[in-house]
């Protein structure tokens, strides 16, 4: 039941074909050579990656780029890390090598093939980056190996060398013998992340496919029998919802690292998620919301792929506007999976939504950044400044609230008959297992008009393309909810701090003449502890757990050095959203919540008047 990959491919090298400027057209190798690369790790303490690819014989002249983003929507120009390169002929001859603009070198004098040499630097953490130390090495790829920029179609094989002794792989790269193996092309190597060190493991099969979960973790920070029981859970609950398992063999790979920390990165056929041990033993069931999404994204973004985000482009950002249905809905669909697999309740799933429309309502930039702008913009959120309540939403925030509020107009529209796991099952029905990517809105849109068999542009211009104020209400009635309005106080510190991921927060947003200021907190100072504590990427949440009137204690770090300050947490008023339910709920209203919850439609549709 491997999905239509090799159409996929088809469609992949049809598009890629129209992209390469002609200048290329004379140069081609063709696309069954095999590229072969060998990642040494030997410079382990020094965090420094060793590459050798081998170019086939062919055209004289060749260009190798190096990527400048990967798994983030973020230009990151990993070339910025090579130390040095070179090549050389297949007898040791140097070549002629020459920069062509910051991630691209030409090289003459090819024919008869090259080794192409060079060194990189590789020590960030996360599901995100690529890092080589003493203990172990994680790596996306596409963050540390340049390819020929005519041959992203053609078949890899990796060899990894120098491994140090006692560690183990775990990659859903396909392999014949170890440390050897083999990608079909690019695009697929770069989506197989690999972890190499002495990880715990464990695995277990399910419905005919073979699940493997890599722990690289202290192993008093986590419970294995109880992490392996409830990931289990997830893949029954979500392969059963999308009546699909388009894969044999899938991996988890976990690291739960000491301070900031967190994420996940979604791949075809595994995913690797960060916890902070200090999160994860404080919140248990965050490790279940991050692998539930990241599970689910196989299908939505990896194979039920919007046409903006394809083919890959390397070399610069791919715009899309569809990060609101890929990254917002799957959220919806984890916690609909969560429901099914008994790993969440009602009481959770409505706070949950209830939180989401507290925060999009809590931004002023909902009036004016719609949820596609939001992901169009996607490619400044490393910059401090865009993160702010006043300049920006998150696509993930909104396209999660669309996608319950979707849920519940295709369920109104179609009397019950029809719910957002069909709009799941039509899209990859009609898109991922045809090797199709959708047109963005458009083709959610055309998806739920056909499920619902009901005209939603007025939904779409609304709430997707525009800015019209959600009446939240007008949705949550039909499954006998309303929202209710509560004004609290909230503790406010005069300051507010963003980080881009797991780097540590900095003061983005600074409240003249607040407690704060008069401290000498300034703008730019970046948090390295608060109240004692390593800051674990939401600070406004650690700072939510304080009451006004409390000392907040920071240690911060400027171009002045280090210092100490604290001065006591002020207080605002924060309008607060919670989802109650409504007075004399109707069965009809109460059938409708049951389907809901199980994310499931009614099949004979509405029973009751
Ligand atoms: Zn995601």
């Amino acid at each position: 039941m491997i999905p239509s990959v090799s159409r996929r491919q088809l469609v992949f090298i049809w598009f890629a074909a129209l992209l390469i400027p002609q200048v290329y057209a004379t140069e081609s190798t063709p696309a069954t050579t095999k590229i072969h690369y060998t990642i040494s790790l030997a410079h382990a303490s020094e965090h420094l990656v060793q590459v050798e690819l081998t170019l086939p014989p062919g055209a004289p002249k060749r260009d190798v780029q190096m990527p400048v983003w990967n798994a983030l929507y973020q230009v990151r120009d990993f070339s910025q890390y090579i130390n040095w390169i070179r090549a050389i002929s297949p007898d040791g001859q140097p070549l002629a090598l020459r920069k062509l603009d910051k991630s691209t070198w030409r090289i003459d004098g090819v024919q008869r093939g090259a080794r192409v040499q060079y060194e990189t630097f590789a020590d960030q953490a996360g599901p995100f980056n690529a890092q080589l130390n003493l203990h172990h090495a994680f790596f996306n790829l596409a963050q540390l190996l340049i390819y020929p920029s005519n041959t992203v179609s053609s078949p890899i094989h990796v060899h990894l060398a120098d491994i140090p002794a006692g560690w183990r792989i775990a990659t859903p790269l396909t392999t014949e013998s170890t440390p050897d193996f083999d990608a079909e092309n690019y695009d697929r190597l770069v989506d197989s992340p690999v972890e190499l060190s002495n990880f715990r493991e464990t695995s277990f099969d399910e419905g005919g496919a073979h699940y493997r979960i890599a722990v690289d973790a202290d192993p008093a920070d986590y419970d294995m029998q109880s992490l392996s029981a409830n990931v289990r859970k997830i893949v029954i609950a979500a392969t059963s919802w999308m009546q699909d398992r388009p894969f044999q063999d899938y991996l988890f790979i976990y690291h739960f690292p000491r301070g900031p920390a967190g994420g996940g990165m979604e791949h075809a056929y595994s995913t690797a998620i960060d916890v902070s041990a200090d999160r994860l033993s404080r919140n248990p069931s965050s490790i279940i919301d991050v692998s539930s999404h990241e599970f689910f994204h196989l299908w939505n973004v990896k194979r039920i792929r919007p046409q903006s985000l394809e083919p890959i482009d390397y070399t610069r950002e791919n715009h899309t506007t569809a990060l609101w249905f890929s990254e917002g809905f799957t959220s919806t669909a984890a916690n609909y999976i969560r429901l099914r697999a008994g790993l969440m309740d009602e009481p959770a799933f409505l706070h949950a939504i209830s939180t989401q429309i507290t925060e999009l309502e809590g931004r002023p930039a909902h009036r004016f950044q719609s949820a596609e702008e939001s992901s169009l913009d996607a490619w400044l959120e490393k910059y401090e400044y865009y993160s702010l309540p006043q300049r920006s939403i998150s696509y993930y925030n909104k396209g999660y609230l669309i996608g319950i509020l979707l849920d519940l107009q295709l369920r109104e529209s179609s009397h019950g008959r029809c719910s957002l796991r069909d709009l799941f099952q039509w899209m990859n029905a009609y898109y991922a297992k045809k090797g199709l990517f959708f047109p963005d809105t458009n083709g959610v849109q055309g998806a739920a008009e056909a499920v619902a068999h009901a005209d939603l542009h007025t939904f779409f211009d609304k709430y997707v393309a525009g800015t019209s104020e959600i009446p939240y209400d007008d949705f949550f009635r039909t499954v006998g909810l309303h929202l209710a309005r509560r004004i609290r106080r909230v503790p406010d510190p005069g300051f507010r701090a963003v980080s881009n991921f797991s780097a540590l927060p900095a003061v983005a947003e600074l409240t003249p003449q607040s407690a704060a200021a008069q401290a000498g907190l300034a703008l730019g100072d970046t948090i390295l502890k608060i109240a004692g504590q390593t800051p674990t990427g939401n600070l406004e949440r650690q700072i939510s757990e304080l009451k006004p009137g409390d000392t907040l204690q920071l240690r911060i770090q400027n171009d002045q050095g280090s210092r100490d300050l604290s001065f006591l947490l002020g207080s605002r008023e924060e309008v607060e959203f919670v989802l109650q339910d409504a007075d004399n709920i109707s069965p009809r209203q109460r059938a409708r919540r049951l389907a809901w919850l199980a994310g499931e439609s009614q099949q004979s549709g509405d029973a009751h008047p």
